[in-house]
């Protein structure tokens, strides 16, 4: 059982923003920007890769409609909505969640990736093989 599940049947507190049936939005802990929140399952499954699709797309839908009030509302210029697959990628809870990070001018945030000089034309063959 994860800290997730705890937060879902509330042994372990939260501070909610919203819930339904099926998904429960809670303020992360450590707050990377003011309103970053977490919406998580509340059928667990432990990340996108495991996720049934329905789910993944109704997480997304979700995730799209908080951002969009932390815009209008919280007076954030944009988001950053991400989730974290395996530890490799920084997952830290095995329980899927996705992370809607309100972006404000002052935040200071960077979420930075870096050119790893790969082949473009050898990278791409090599994925459409993958398809085959
Ligand atoms: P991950 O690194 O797996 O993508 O994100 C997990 C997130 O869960 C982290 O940002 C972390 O701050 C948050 N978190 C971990 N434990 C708790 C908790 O007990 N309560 C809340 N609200 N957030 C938590």
């Amino acid at each position: 059982m994860t800290i997730f599940s705890k937060i879902i049947d509330g042994s372990i507190p939260s501070k909610k923003i919203y819930e339904d049936d099926q998904f429960l939005a809670f303020l992360d802990i450590s707050q990377a920007s003011k309103g970053h929140t977490l919406i998580i399952p509340k059928d667990p499954t432990i990340s996108v890769l495991t996720a049934k699709p329905d789910v993944v797309a109704d997480i997304n839908v979700l995730a799209q409609r908080l951002a969009k009030h932390y815009v209008e509302h919280l007076n954030a210029q944009g988001v950053n909505i991400i989730t974290n697959a395996n530890p490799i990628a920084g997952q830290t809870v095995d329980h899927y969640h996705v992370h809607v990070i309100p972006r404000y001018k002052e935040d200071e945030l960077e979420f930075k990736t870096k050119d790893q000089q790969l082949d473009l034309d050898s990278v791409h063959k090599e994925i459409l093989e993958s398809f085959k």
